[in-house]
């Protein structure tokens, strides 16, 4: 097999993996109309799959999936790629480690993005997933790269791979596009159960030293044999 060949077989692999995993953002109520998407770096290239723009979801298809490059260009697909393309290949482009992201107006997240309020760390999912706080970004408009830059500028250094981009929604990163969307699917329910917690009350803080702990257990002890 040829170079060309194994990087084709890459790139069409990807396309099948995120196609699919649009169906789980509608399978978890994260997402309305066409609002929402998925992307994936297709490892050892310099390019992204990510959503076309404007397709409904029960027509995407690997084949309708678009390759981007890190600067958000068109590079393989018959559609405009995501309104949101700019904002994932500024996250590709800054943070290697990143192979997949994923971005919602789920709910509950984005009630406390418009809100620009965090979510506080008050169960002990939120510890092993979040490590903490889902912790908001800035207030950024799409059509440059500004969105991206408050992406990257919160989720760096932070363990949350969730950020809530205020008076907007979700973005979440992940080391593959699957992680990614996990991290999406839990943001959504944490956000949901802490609502429900404040209307009944002020939730009890976990301890740091407890977050910690949870965290660590469950980034490298709970399902190290399994791709999260
Ligand atoms: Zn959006």
């Amino acid at each position: 097999m040829s170079g060309s060949d194994l990087e084709a077989g890459r790139a069409a692999a990807v396309r099948r993996i995120v196609s699919d995993l649009h169906a789980e953002l509608v399978r978890n109520r994260l997402v309305a109309w066409t609002a929402g998407n998925v992307s994936g770096r297709i490892p050892g290239a310099d390019l992204f799959v990510i959503k076309p723009s404007g397709v409904s979801y029960d027509e995407l298809t690997p084949e309708t999936m678009v390759v981007c490059d890190l600067d958000g260009n068109l590079v393989e697909g018959e559609h405009r790629p995501s309104s949101d393309t700019a904002a994932h290949a500024y996250v590709y482009r800054a943070m290697p480690e990143v192979g997949g992201v994923v971005h919602t107006h789920s709910t509950y997240a984005s009630a406390w993005a418009a809100r620009g309020e965090a979510i506080p760390c008050v169960l002990t999912a939120m510890a092993d997933e979040f490590g903490g706080e889902i912790p908001v970004g800035p207030f950024a408009l799409i059509g440059d790269d500004s969105i991206g830059q408050g992406i990257v500028a919160t989720l760096s250094g932070h363990r949350s791979p969730a950020v809530l981009m205020r008076s907007h929604g979700v973005f979440t990163i992940g080391a593959d596009p699957r992680a990614a969307v996990k991290a999406a699917v839990m943001c959504e329910d944490v956000a949901r159960t802490v609502h429900v917690a404040r209307q009944l009350g002020e939730p009890l803080p976990i301890a740091p030293d407890d977050v910690d702990r949870l965290y660590d257990r469950y980034q490298n002890v709970y399902g190290q044999r399994s791709p999260r």
